[in-house]
């Protein structure tokens, strides 16, 4: 399938196929489905997991309204 429009092309950070369907979005990277299922069980659950913490310390920083700290957390799209 080729992609001629304005689409961004998003690719495994691992395989660099393209993904046109399903992907995982990791704090390291986006993955395909098969690359993030040969990943070991722990690995997926720290990911997991620091992705968890970050949004716990976020919303901990919203609470204090300490933009200073909020800056320091970059979300990207
Ligand atoms: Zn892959």
């Amino acid at each position: 399938m080729e992609n001629t429009g304005n689409k961004k092309i998003i690719v495994c950070v691992k395989c660099g196929k393209e993904l046109n369907n399903g992907f995982y979005n990791s704090p390291n990277g986006i993955f395909c489905p098969e690359c993030w299922e040969n990943k070991p069980k722990e690995e997926r659950e720290q990911l997991y997991n620091d992705a968890i913490e970050n949004i716990a310390a976020i919303v901990e920083l919203k609470k204090k309204n300490d933009r200073e700290h909020l800056q320091s957390f970059v979300i990207r799209k």
